[in-house]
């Protein structure tokens, strides 16, 4: 059953939310997380227990078959190392169309063993889904600008065997290849694991404005870096912004940090994230109040309501055309347009069998297309800048406090749906800048009649 009552009293909490995503930080809602008695919350699912992984794989796709217009599955592409399939759903007004909208994805479960991450993820998903099918209009105004990417549970094997780690004894957030070392549960090499791979793929694929990962149980909202040494971010000042609203909306416990400031790791999601694709990167771990007992009642149901206006407010935060960059112009209707851009990245300096202490390089490459759907062949693409901040792990080693950008431009070509490429144009665009690139060669090249 979904949401079959209280419209009121929903409409009432999202007018809170609303407030709480202006509020500054002294005005966060007191949130009874002190309280073990049961509240009268409920759940946008109406749950009262945790989920199974087919409760998951059930609620997925009730989503898509009830809401087709809102809700498309996906299905990332490599099954974790016991064979099973990570699956998720996009979230947007109109969403099969190719509308070049910012996205927003968002997580649960690097960490098998914790539960509350799923969970959360799932009922954000749900709700938004609702409420924007029952027209709430604070909703609905932010999907018709934006798009949102859920995937609940990423580490199924370990979700599944309620354990953190993968099958392969590797913790996820210990895999990403920025900054990477062969920690123990690293994993055999940097992205050895499929489900760290699936992330590599959702991530470099959708142009995230905002990522955020959820975790549980402490009460910290982290950015990059994951490494004292490394420095601030050149983002810091967005970073910390964007973490800090939302470690209020969490609660008065709750503090914005660089990861680093909680304790150091390597390998972790959002450090890649951000240094590869200058996309807002938060790891948001939610916790009860030291003394409280971790139940389902105080891990999920009491921090919902908090969990969703901290969710939106990412979703507002991916809206916002100062956090993202826009490639626009014209092209023949029908043809495919591509980003992409390849750069090495570069793991921590360790053992290498040889006898020497460096670090090993991988290649990310990011590639997104959009199919050009107007008549009028007009367009308007959201992106991630084509500035990328440099790293502190370089090939020679950590060079800490950078804070300059690599000035590489994305590869846009335009193409024939069966690849043929007609045009290709490079393309410099800094966050909450607008570039029109001219299409007239593949507009001419398009509509001639192949030899
Ligand atoms: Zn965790």
């Amino acid at each position: 059953m979904r949401l079959t009552g209280h419209p009121r009293s929903r409409r009432r909490t999202l007018t809170l939310a609303a407030a709480a995503v202006l509020a500054v930080p002294a005005v966060a809602v007191p949130a009874a997380v002190g309280s073990a008695e049961p509240s009268a919350a409920e759940l946008p699912s109406g749950n009262t227990a945790y989920r199974t992984l087919a409760d998951y794989e059930a609620d997925l796709a009730e989503l898509v078959a009830d809401h087709p217009d809102l809700v498309k599955p996906i299905t990332l592409p490599y099954p974790t190392t016991s064979g099973r399939t990570v699956r998720g759903v996009e979230i947007s007004t109109n969403v099969t169309a190719d509308d070049g909208k910012p996205v927003f994805v968002d997580v649960g479960m690097h960490h098998g063993n914790e539960f509350p991450s799923g969970e959360l993820t799932m009922e954000f998903a749900i709700d938004l889904v609702e409420r924007a099918a029952a027209g709430d209009r604070s909703v609905t105004r932010l999907l018709d600008r934006a798009r949102v990417v859920v995937v609940p549970v990423v580490n199924v094997d370990g979700f599944v065997r309620g354990r953190r780690q993968t099958d392969t004894n590797t913790d996820m957030n210990r895999n990403y290849g920025l900054g990477w070392l062969p920690i123990s549960t690293g994993g055999a090499a940097p992205w050895s694991e499929p489900e760290t791979r699936n992330m590599e793929w959702l991530l470099s694929t959708r142009q995230a404005v905002v990522f955020n990962t959820q975790h549980t149980c402490i009460q910290v909202v982290l950015y990059p870096p994951l490494q004292l040494e490394a420095g601030p971010a050149q983002d810091v000042d967005r970073l910390h912004a964007l973490a800090s609203e939302v470690a209020s909306i969490y609660g008065p416990g709750y503090k914005a940090l660089p990861s680093a400031e909680d304790y150091e790791t390597t390998g972790e999601a959002i450090d890649w994230a951000y240094y590869a694709t200058r996309g807002l990167a938060l790891t948001t771990e939610t916790c009860p109040d030291a003394g409280v007992p971790r139940t389902y009642q105080t891990q999920v149901l009491d921090v919902y309501d908090e969990h969703r206006d901290a969710m939106l407010t990412m979703l507002e935060t991916a809206a916002d055309p100062d956090q993202y960059a826009v490639i626009e112009g014209q092209g023949p209707k029908g043809a495919v347009l591509r980003v992409t851009k390849a750069f090495d990245m570069y793991t921590s300096p360790y053992l290498q069998p040889d006898g020497a202490t460096r670090p090993s390089s991988f290649t990310t490459t990011l590639g997104s297309d959009l199919t050009i759907e107007s008549r009028n062949g007009k367009f308007e693409w959201a992106v991630n800048p084509s500035y990328r901040p440099i790293p502190a792990y370089q090939e020679d080693g950590v060079h800490g406090f950078q804070t300059g950008f690599y000035e590489e431009p994305w590869i846009l070509t335009c193409e024939r749906p069966d690849g043929t490429v007609l045009q290709t144009v490079e393309v410099n665009v800094d966050l909450g800048e607008s570039v029109t690139v001219d299409l007239k060669e593949c507009r001419r090249k398009f509509h001639r009649t192949r030899p």
